[in-house]
């Protein structure tokens, strides 16, 4: 059987080598730690890069089993933020010197919605000179209005496939056309086709969820080249479907420890792309975003939703939602990053350098 320090060294990973790491402990969980650290300092710096979160709305006609904001869950005060407050939002980022913004909401897939983010992008760009980059995650959407959100100025999506294997896929959404695993993924190749720098990723820790089935995320993530990816620890949500798994969940520890080992195995096997230290880690662990960030990650995405609007953007439950001014957050943040020896890439979009790297070569 080889080990885990030689299987660390290898150019080209097997299912079951992926296995083998994920399931390492003590001293070999190290040895994972200490290269991923080693292949980010050489590929990546020691750079992070802050995309200033809004929350633009949770309504959503998707009804995923883990969801707290699902369409089925009759509890959630439905919002939209309005254009003016996304636009003020915008404009705090920049003077903050985030350089991105990403814009998250519901699935919603109406004209005026289209319609509505359209106008949207165009107007923020104008009124920040043209100067964020623009990240959306909302969902799985036609090629057209891909398209058209992208000529408005959004150069990056997020799109997670929650989980590559199908037979888990639809243990966490219910088999039919509105949660379709095969639409997740064509939407994922149209992003790309379209012109996206495209990131995608998985939930970690979740019911049913074994190491074989996170070996796979993490060769679904490889082979579909993917220039970003964010993924963190599964969280629960008492008034959603999933919750009645709860006793099959690992323990917070556990979760955590796999959501780390699946950011330093992934910056092994993809050396350039971006990483993001997702927030739900932050939920589990005070610090376990910083911990990420030593690991392999190389961005992250403070809340600048409108206080108003973020207890009611509740995906999972004990979601951190900081009451802290954000000029506060934002120092105590820079701090954190640089006591671990990193730096804030500032007024800079801090793009994907594998997207830039598959497009000189093409
Ligand atoms: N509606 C869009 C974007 C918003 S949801 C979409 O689904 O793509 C963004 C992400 O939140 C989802 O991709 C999912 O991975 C994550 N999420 C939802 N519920 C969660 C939970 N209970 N624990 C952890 N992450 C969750
Ligand atoms: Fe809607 Fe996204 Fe939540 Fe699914 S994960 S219910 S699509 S907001």
């Amino acid at each position: 059987m080889k080990t885990v320090a030689e299987i660390i060294e290898q150019n080209a990973f097997s299912h079951s080598d992926l296995v083998a790491l994920l399931a390492a402990e003590g001293n070999d969980r190290q040895l994972i730690y200490n290269k991923a650290a080693e292949v980010k300092a050489k590929y990546i710096g020691n750079k992070v890069y802050l995309r200033g979160l809004v929350e633009y709305s949770n309504k959503c006609r998707k009804n995923c089993y883990y969801c707290g904001i699902r369409l089925g869950n009759a509890k959630v005060n439905r919002y939209t933020v309005d254009d003016d407050e996304v636009v003020q939002a915008a404009k705090y980022i920049k003077q903050l010197g985030y350089g991105s913004m990403v814009l998250q909401s519901g699935e919603l897939m109406t004209p005026s919605f289209v319609d509505a983010i359209e106008r949207l992008l165009l107007r923020i760009h104008a009124e920040t000179e043209n100067t964020l980059g623009i990240t959306l995650s909302m969902g799985e959407q036609t090629e057209e209005t891909y398209s058209r959100w992208f000529n408005a100025g959004a150069k990056r999506y997020l799109l997670r496939i929650e989980s590559s294997t199908k037979e888990l896929y639809y243990k966490l959404h219910p088999d039919d056309d509105t949660h379709s695993y095969d639409i997740r993924l064509q939407a994922l190749h149209t992003l790309r086709k379209v012109g996206y720098q495209v990131g995608s990723g998985v939930m970690i820790g979740l019911p049913f969820q074994t190491l074989d089935h996170l070996a796979n995320d993490l060769l679904f993530l490889q082979n579909l080249d993917v220039d970003m990816v964010g993924m963190g620890p599964y969280i629960e949500h008492s008034d959603t479907p999933l919750y009645q798994y709860r006793h099959l969940l690992p323990s917070v520890e556990k979760r955590l420890e796999l959501s780390l080992k699946m950011v330093a195995i992934l910056r092994i096997m993809m050396k350039d792309i971006n990483i993001a230290a997702t927030t739900a880690l932050q939920t589990l662990r005070a610090d376990a975003r910083e911990q990420a960030v030593v690991v392999g990650a190389n961005i992250i995405m403070p809340n600048l939703t409108p206080q108003s609007f973020r207890e009611q953007y509740f995906l999972y439950q004990n979601k951190t939602v900081v009451k802290d001014d954000a000029f506060a957050y934002h120092e105590q943040l820079e701090q954190a990053i640089n006591a671990i020896g990193c730096e804030i890439g500032y007024n800079a979009h801090g793009d994907s350098r594998h997207y830039a790297e598959r497009n000189m070569n093409n």
